[in-house]
C-alpha cells in the first residue's frame, strides 16, 4: 500500500449493518477513500496490510492502520525513475 491508493474499509471494520456506529456510518460514508500519506511504517517497511496512514475518505480524513482497510486499486506512481 503506498500513497495515492484507492482504498475501502474492511467488513471488519465496518459490518455496515444494523446498528454499526462506525465513524463512517455516523457520517454516510461510502467507505472508499485515497490513501494522503504514511504516517507509521510497520518495522520500517510497509507491508501490504501494516503501517498507519493517514486517508481521505468522501466524508474528509481518518486514520487507520492498514489492516483495517484494504486495497482496491493501486495508484500511479511518478516516482518510480528514481
Ligand atoms: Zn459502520
Amino acid at each position: 500500500m503506498k500513497v495515492g491508493d484507492l482504498v475501502k474499509i474492511s467488513n471488519d471494520t465496518c459490518d455496515g449493518g444494523h446498528g454499526c456506529g462506525c465513524w463512517f456510518c455516523y457520517n454516510s460514508s461510502n467507505g472508499l477513500g485515497m490513501v494522503l500519506k504514511c504516517l507509521k511504517s510497520d518495522g520500517g517497511h510497509v507491508r501490504g496490510t501494516g503501517g498507519y496512514w493517514s486517508i481521505m475518505f468522501d466524508v474528509g480524513e481518518w486514520r487507520l492502520y492498514g489492516s483495517e482497510i484494504e486495497v482496491i486499486s493501486m495508484g500511479r506512481r511518478h516516482d518510480d525513475t528514481r
